[in-house]
């Protein structure tokens, strides 16, 4: 029996681990993919309090050796069901299942998509759902990112630096994301702002050619190379735990002691209902919902 189970390897679940193991804990972090979480799309952190100018990757690979370090057991496994059985939870993989006393939910949220035809078969062909990922495949080559918020600023920056022409295609006039962020992305040559305006179509062959988009009460289609789609995320804890309350949108209900209403189970991160979703709130839940697990086991 494990005493805490951690959903989610990325910064939050991590700095959880960190904490539940250095109190002596026995500590299982299962992560589907691989661990750091969405901050290893960033291509540089300049926000995180004494780390200026850090890669996600960086971030995220020291934090997972020094979770394991400490002694944290990872196991790349994706959660399926958690079981509330009162005093314990049994953990649900598709592989394997795990008895902990505790379990701290920390599996982020993933890339909203667009919703429209073809954007499957395009997908990995022309659409990305991340820049630093994908973005050295259109060196010299003409991309749209759509968005306007500070994931999609971000993207539009960091391949402006990669490809020959990027349009920046948001839906309305202004821009959710930051106001420097807005600032730079204005000062640059080859980057195009279309504002007031929706991409309806996806189209090509084999790959994708273009995009109509409808702006000003007209269609039009945009020639391109590659479509970056950065308009938000959506939480990933649906249906992870019967009886778990989640707010409208599905991220998990807890206030600042990220306690949920269900004994035994916490959260922390992104999937948690919050308002500042960034790095340093993800890291600060880590450690908030360690020490309510470690006080849950302790009582
Ligand atoms: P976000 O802030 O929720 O922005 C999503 C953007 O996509 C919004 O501009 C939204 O338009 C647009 N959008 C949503 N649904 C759409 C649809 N169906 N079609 C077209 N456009 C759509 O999401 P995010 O940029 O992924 O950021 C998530 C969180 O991480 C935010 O809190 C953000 O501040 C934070 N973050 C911070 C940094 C940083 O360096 N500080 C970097 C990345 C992310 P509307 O504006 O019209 O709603």
């Amino acid at each position: 029996m494990y005493d805490v189970v951690i959903v989610g390897g990325g910064p939050a679940g991590l700095t959880a681990a960190i904490y539940a193991v250095r109190a002596n804990k026995k500590v299982l972090v299962l992560e589907a993919t691989a661990c750091g979480g969405q901050i290893v799309n960033t291509s540089k952190i300049e926000n995180y309090p004494a780390a200026p100018g850090i890669t996600g990757l960086d971030f995220g690979q020291t934090l997972q050796k020094q979770a394991e370090d400490l002694g944290v057991e990872i196991e790349f496994e994706s959660v399926e069901k958690i079981i509330d059985n009162d005093m314990s939870k049994l953990v649900i993989t598709e592989d394997d299942q795990y008895k902990a006393r505790s379990v701290i939910i920390a599996c982020g949220t993933e890339p909203r998509r667009l919703g429209l035809e073809n954007e499957d078969k395009y997908t990995g062909s022309g659409i990305s759902y991340c820049a630093t990922c994908d973005g050295s495949f259109y060196r010299n080559k003409v991309v749209a990112v759509n968005g306007g918020g500070n994931s999609a600023l971000h993207e539009a920056l960091y391949l402006s630096e990669i490809a020959e022409k990027v349009f920046l295609i948001h839906r309305r006039n202004e821009f959710r994301g930051s106001a420097d962020l807005v600032e730079k992305i204005k000062k640059k040559d080859n980057v195009e702002l279309i504002l007031n305006a929706n991409i309806v179509g996806l189209n090509g062959d084999k790959k994708l050619k273009s995009i109509t988009i409808s702006h000003d009460n007209k269609t039009e289609e945009l020639a391109l190379d590659g479509l970056f789609v950065s308009i938000g995320r959506i939480p990933k804890a649906k249906g992870l735990i019967d009886g778990l309350k989640l707010t409208e949108g599905d991220y998990v209900k807890a206030d600042e002691s990220c306690t949920t209403n269900i004994p035994g189970v916490f959260v922390a991160g992104d999937v948690r209902s919050k308002e500042i979703r960034q790095l340093v709130t993800a890291t600060s839940d880590g450690a908030i919902a360690a020490e309510a697990a470690l006080r849950y086991i302790d009582a």
